[in-house]
């Protein structure tokens, strides 16, 4: 897309500059997230331009709320981002791995090493980490509730306290196991107003009737309609269109009477059709003619209008309904049951459950906090709590969490860099040290030395107990008989990304100012995350940090 003529250089002195080394912005951000890894991790409080506050402990959060300058930085957000995207789980983890990656590969390009002989070494020594992750590894049944539940409460330890904890883990596996845990299936929604513990599940397709464009009037709160026969109907419901022209004129009121009694006919041949077939609930995908809706309504029918494309699908899927083009093309054979339509009334908002489905079950957390911060930071505790129950029931691998996995992870990494004769084993031993930073930040966030918790971790690795870590307390247990365990998946990605986007960055060596693609917005700034290629913008914080938390 860019090629050197793509290069402005009006001002020679300031269009290209020798990058700093990338580790300066990935390490100020590392220790900005390091305090929040694992179970005594604490928050951070982001404040935007506006004032709003953000009370989070998740890295991927902190990030994305953080104003980042220097181009490094935002690629390194980028990343994390997408990690968090994709994977859910682990964001702090992915960037503190970064962070140390690139540091260590600052000492060894100061030592002479060439970025491409770092980036070489770093990749055989990725290699070995999977293996050993993989070797760790113990499979899980998606039968195994117990095991399902360890893993679900260390993806959420350190955010409550333990009563909570559990009550989430508990709420996030019965919900997914009602599933199969497909995903797809299950949504999340949080409010304010109610304490963390009235947080429930809602079995059944619960629609938020203000995030969904959804429109129901009729309902009075607490409603049910009890085994409803649904029709589903695409398009919008409203008179049918007059033939020839769209004008009507009118001579006299015998005439105008008569278009009145035209029009009604039409309404009432509406009601009929759908009375006809003893239809309870009708829901439109767009919107009803008030005067069609409340004739509906006065034979007994709720009408649910302006349903949203993907809720629409799913309540006729699940109800093992067939939606239509137009009123007129209903059919018995069309029409879905239920067990129940109910309207709630929750946290100020108003919502339709669909429950009791015939076709598909579905589920929904309906998470609760005080105010909207506690519950919007329960939402994404939850959602980082179903993301690690997802992985380990998909791919069936667990491993010890609390630093044990990166521990041996960096034990057997150090053996595979003494197999290497090359130089690429200083950079195969470094990789080794780097991925000690996660038990290094969870020892310091308990309260421990670093140094000294790794020396100890270090020996009872070497005598064979690979699955000793860091607990909440601060002792070195066995995490497995402790219950602290993670889905493989979830480290392996971190190391991937960590790994990924390391390399990138040591392969730059120029920062150079770029047209902008005419097809982004005004900044220049859409959508590019090509290293070379983002604006110059000399952030002057040479070892400081390039963002900036505005309030
Ligand atoms: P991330 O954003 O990387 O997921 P977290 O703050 O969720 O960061 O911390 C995850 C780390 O905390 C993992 O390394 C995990 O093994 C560790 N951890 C979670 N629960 C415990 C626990 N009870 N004892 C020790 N370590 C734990
Ligand atoms: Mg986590």
């Amino acid at each position: 897309m860019y090629d050197a003529s793509d290069i402005i250089d009006d001002d020679p002195s300031t269009s290209s500059s020798t990058i700093e080394h990338p580790a300066i912005p990935a390490q100020a951000l590392a220790s900005t997230l390091g305090a929040t890894l694992g179970p005594n991790g604490l928050d951070k409080m982001l404040i935007d331009r506006q004032g709003t506050v953000v009370i989070t402990n998740t890295g991927a959060t902190v990030l994305e709320s953080l104003e980042v300058d220097d181009p490094i930085g935002r690629i390194v957000r980028d990343a994390v981002h997408a990690h968090a995207h994709r994977t859910g789980d682990g964001t702090t983890t992915t960037a503190l791995l970064l962070g140390e990656l690139l540091s260590e590969a600052e000492t060894l390009v100061g030592g002479g090493l060439h970025p491409n002989t770092i980036v070489d070494g770093y990749g055989i020594a990725l290699e070995s980490a999977h293996n050993v992750l993989r070797e760790l590894a113990v499979p899980v049944e998606a039968s195994d509730h117990g095991t399902l539940q360890q893993i679900a409460s260390t993806a959420i330890t350190g955010k409550w306290d333990s009563a909570a904890t559990a009550r989430f883990a508990t709420l996030t596996v019965d919900a997914l196991c009602s599933v199969d845990f497909d995903v797809t299936r299950a949504t999340l929604h949080a409010y304010p107003g109610a304490t963390l513990a009235d947080s429930e599940q809602v079995d059944g397709i619960f629609i938020d009737t203000e995030t969904s464009s959804t429109a129901i009037d009729a309902l009075e709160t607490g409603r049910i309609r009890t085994d409803p026969t649904l029709a589903f109907v695409e398009a919008e419901i409203e008179l049918p269109e007059r033939d020839g022209s769209e004008t009507v004129v009118v001579r006299d009121t015998e005439e105008l009477q008569a278009v009145c009694e035209y029009e009604q006919e039409r309404k009432d041949d509406v009601r009929d059709v759908v009375v006809d077939l003893d239809i309870d609930v009708l829901v439109c995908r767009q919107s009803i003619d008030d005067e069609i809706r409340t004739g509906l309504e006065n034979a007994g029918v709720l009408a649910i209008e302006r349903t949203r494309q993907d809720e629409f699908a799913a309540i006729a899927r699940a109800t093992d309904g067939e939606s239509v083009a137009s009123v007129r093309d209903l059919d018995r054979g069309d029409l879905g049951t239920a067990e129940a339509v109910r309207h709630r009334s929750i946290g100020g908002g108003d919502a339709v459950v669909f429950s009791g489905l015939p076709a598909e079950e579905h589920v929904s957390l309906v998470l609760r906090g005080g105010t909207q911060h506690v519950a919007e930071e329960t939402r994404r505790i939850v959602e980082d709590c179903i993301a690690a129950v997802q992985h380990a029931a998909d791919d069936g691998g667990v491993v010890p969490g609390g630093g044990a996995g990166m521990t041996a992870v960096a034990r057997e990494v150090a053996a595979r860099a003494t197999q290497e004769g090359r130089r690429t084993a200083l950079a195969v031993d470094a990789f080794a040290d780097a991925t000690t930073v996660i038990p290094r930040a969870l020892a310091r966030n308990a309260g421990l030395d670093p140094i000294d918790a790794m020396a100890a971790l270090r020996v009872r690795h070497n005598e064979g107990n690979s699955a000793v870590g860091i607990d909440r307390s601060g002792e070195l247990r066995n995490m497995c008989e402790v219950g602290v365990v993670e889905p493989a998946t979830v480290p392996i990605r971190c190391l991937e990304t960590a790994f990924e986007t390391a390399s990138l960055l040591l392969r730059v060596d120029e920062r150079l100012a770029a047209t902008p693609d005419p097809d982004s917005d005004a900044t220049g700034h859409g959508g590019h995350e090509h290293a070379g290629h983002e604006h110059e913008r000399d952030s002057g914080h040479p070892g400081g940090y390039p963002w900036a938390l505005s309030h």
